[in-house]
């Protein structure tokens, strides 16, 4: 073997069977085989396993009737299994990922509310844009529902979506707001009702019910920008 060779034949890697990868490979080649089957026509040979071979039929159609079974069940059964199996494999060997998916559903009740926001915000000539692992919206119908708003905020965070009156004002609060990103990521769907319950209290005891609440207070300090402008939460 020339030198050439060796290096052509140490470019070609082939996935271990026992990865995602792997199990992905076996998946295609398990389809490509059955759909290779099907084309050459090999399903009418598959009549042997009723009993209704073809009346000129020799053991060799037989074998071709029984690898187009082998084939179809390998298609029908081994490919799903083969594909569910990459895909939590894939997630077991990465367990951030996990945690990140497992963030995004704990937060989703709030997301989704933020994302039904931000369509209206788009179909009101709003624009969206994906920033730092969250969902940012600004223009449209936002500054007018701010303008409806108790403390009239610039910017505000609804699960994973950050919604601001503009790009600029987005720009200056997203540092804040990725704080209140991370805070709705621990306290899900628990965090807004939190979030009122400190404000109530902090009112009640006739503190700054924004200023002097714990999750303003950790955004505040978390990031560089200085309590201003109300941001809510
Ligand atoms: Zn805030």
């Amino acid at each position: 073997m020339t030198d050439t060779g060796k290096n052509r034949a140490s470019r070609i890697r082939f996935p271990r069977p026992l990865t995602p990868w792997g199990f992905a490979t076996i998946a295609v080649i398990l389809s490509l085989g059955y759909f290779a089957a099907e084309l050459l026509g090999w399903r009418e040979y598959a009549g042997f396993l009723s009993g209704t071979l073809p009346a000129d039929g020799s053991e060799f159609r037989a074998v071709l009737g029984a690898l187009y079974v082998a084939a179809y069940f390998g298609f029908v059964l081994a490919v799903p299994i083969l594909l569910i199996a990459a895909g939590l494999f894939a997630l077991l060997l990465q367990p951030a990922r996990i945690a990140k998916v497992h963030v995004w559903i704990w937060a989703l009740p709030w997301t989704l509310l933020g994302l039904l926001v931000g369509l209206i915000a788009m179909a009101t000539g709003g624009r969206g844009r994906s920033v730092a692992g969250a969902i940012e919206f600004y223009g449209g119908a936002i500054p007018w529902l701010f303008a409806r708003l108790p403390v009239g905020p610039s910017a505000m965070t609804l699960g994973h979506v950050i919604l601001g009156r503009t790009p600029a004002a987005l720009d200056v609060a997203r540092d804040h707001e990725l704080v209140h990103v991370r805070q709705y990521e621990r306290w899900g769907p628990l965090f807004v009702p939190a979030y009122l319950l400190c404000s109530a209290v902090l009112w009640i005891k006739r503190k700054d019910a924004y200023r002097d609440n714990p999750f303003e207070r950790e955004a505040f300090d978390s990031s560089s920008q200085r309590p201003g402008r109300p941001h809510c939460p």
